[in-house]
């Protein structure tokens, strides 16, 4: 695992569809930070409802739960991609978001972007560029799988075209084929470790020796599919191994994430340097983290060995 001492931030993690257990070996593995960009939840959504109260969670409950485990939660909103393809939903998911985009702990919209590259999802997707410059925050861009190269340039063609500024779009899921033209353009690039597919992080190590850390960012974007939340401090530790310098990995896995979402002015780095003082009795809308008989953790947040073993006394 990571040495001591280092901070990271995951700057794209889905933790709704995630358990207290990944927040507490997350913690242990030396992330401070994480945000969590508005996704789909594998299952399609088929009221304005369940968009209000998922994007009320990722501001509520979900920052509470990171908090009780010396997290600190920020998160993006955003109509995504694969749900822009429902025109009459998205039409009113679109008058929402002016309601959250500028809720404290907002740090961009996203993630948005194409999926299949439809003529609605290009549709949502300008609009949502439009509702970024016009608030001023960094946009959060997801690539799609199919096509990626096309799609990806096409994504940064448009933001361009809407007049955001390269250095306010993080583009995510990038990979050997693109990661140029987003270097090329200004842009950040972010990439996403996951297991099987997207990026490898014997890759991405090859990724730093080429293009240096110049607006290089690692995530995991762990969801409720197969991947690992612990993708960024592992990523990081294999970076070590090769010999990339330390300094090299702190940008990759920390400050180009704070820097990029920094911009939102809602992201400061004195948000967690102070120690957390976790009080694990707290409630939220009278919810804690805890169930019956559990102890309260109160004070700096500490790992429990006890979490490693299946046994309960
Ligand atoms: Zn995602």
């Amino acid at each position: 695992m990571a040495p001591e001492k280092m901070m990271f931030i995951d700057p794209h993690i889905h933790m709704t569809s995630r358990t207290t257990d990944d927040y507490a070996r997350m913690q242990e593995a030396g992330i401070v930070a994480i945000i969590e960009p508005s996704f789909w939840l594998g299952q399609p959504r088929t009221e304005i409802g369940s968009f209000k109260d998922y994007f009320s969670s990722l501001l509520g409950w979900e920052r509470f739960r990171a908090s009780q485990f010396g997290i600190k939660h920020y998160c993006t909103i955003g109509l995504n991609s694969k749900e822009a393809n429902n025109e009459a939903l998205a039409e009113q998911v679109m008058e929402l978001l002016p309601l959250f985009v500028l809720k404290e702990g907002v740090v961009g919209v996203g993630e948005i972007g194409y999926d299949d590259q439809t003529a609605a999802e290009d549709k949502y997707y300008r609009l949502q560029l439009d509702l970024a410059k016009e608030v001023g925050l960094p946009v959060q861009i997801h690539t799609p799988h199919r096509d990626k190269k096309a799609g990806t340039i096409r994504s940064m063609k448009v933001a361009m075209e809407h007049g955001i500024k390269p250095h306010m779009v993080i583009v995510d899921h990038n990979n050997e084929e693109t990661v140029k033209d987003t270097l090329d353009g200004g842009f950040w690039a972010a990439f996403t470790i996951y297991p099987n597919s997207k990026m490898g992080n014997e890759r991405m190590v090859e990724i730093v020796k080429q293009y240096g850390t110049e607006r290089i960012i690692v995530n995991s974007s762990a969801d409720w599919g197969v991947s690992d939340p612990l993708s960024v401090p592992k990523t990081a530790s294999l970076m070590l191994e090769r010999g990339i310098p330390a300094e090299d990995v702190r940008m990759v896995c920390y400050q180009n994430a704070l820097d990029a979402f920094g911009q939102s002015g809602q992201m400061n780095e004195s948000d967690w340097l102070q120690p957390a003082n976790v009080d694990q009795r707290d409630k939220f809308q009278d919810n804690s983290v805890l169930r019956g008989g559990q102890t309260p953790v109160v004070g700096e947040f500490k790992t429990r060995n006890e979490l490693k073993e299946n046994i309960v006394k």
